[in-house]
């Protein structure tokens, strides 16, 4: 399964509550990154300056990263994808992993939620965590690309017939109400 929304619609709070419902793993590319940034890796050197302007990482990284996380043994039951993907370019190659694998997805979920609301949930989360990325000037950057790009992403799954899209709005337990009611019928078994 993977969960798209733009930048601050709570995407990674849901994925993590989701993943605990379906029994995966959840993959947050964000995630991935910030860790290699601060361990200082070499991934993390080369990400850190598109990440500190608001950019994607190039696809190039960004998919070899995916493919060694997705082959590792935690995945083999199943996996809940968080932040990617973004690009076209990365659509397909998710594909061509997949289809390595003999693996397919079974579910999209969209977050929505309007522009200026996830300017002042992002401004709200710079005061409390400082991500280095969470300044004005950046975020706009981040959800202009989110408009840009990753909304043709979700185009493509739409066509496919596995996409739900769920309102961001509201509280955390809200969203994930409406994501179970909405989403897959694997969310709604108990
Ligand atoms: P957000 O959705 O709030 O922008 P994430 O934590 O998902 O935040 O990602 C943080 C940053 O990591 C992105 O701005 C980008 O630089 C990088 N990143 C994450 N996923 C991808 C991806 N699929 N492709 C390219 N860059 C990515």
């Amino acid at each position: 399964m993977l969960i798209i929304g733009p930048p601050g619609s709570g995407k990674g709070t849901q994925a993590e509550r989701i993943s605990a419902r379906l029994g995966v793993v959840a993959i947050s590319t964000g995630d991935i990154f910030r860790a290699h940034v601060e361990g200082a890796s070499p991934l993390g050197v080369k990400a850190k300056k598109y990440m500190d302007s608001g950019d994607f990482v190039p696809d190039s990284v960004t998919n070899k990263m995916v493919r060694d996380r997705l082959s590792q043994s935690d995945v083999s039951g199943g996996f809940l994808l968080d932040g990617y993907p973004r690009t076209a370019a990365q659509v397909d190659y998710l594909d061509e992993v997949l289809a390595e694998a003999c693996q397919k997805l079974d579910a999209v979920l969209q977050l929505t939620t309007e522009d200026e609301e996830l300017v002042t949930r992002l401004l709200r989360r710079a005061k409390e965590t400082g991500r280095s990325d969470d300044t004005e000037t950046v975020i706009r950057h981040r959800l202009d690309l989110y408009h840009e790009q990753t909304e043709a992403v979700v185009a493509r799954y739409a066509e496919r017939g596995i996409l739900t899209t769920v309102d961001g709005m509201g509280s955390v337990d809200e969203v994930t109400n409406r994501a179970v009611l909405a989403g897959p019928r694997q969310l709604s078994r108990d």
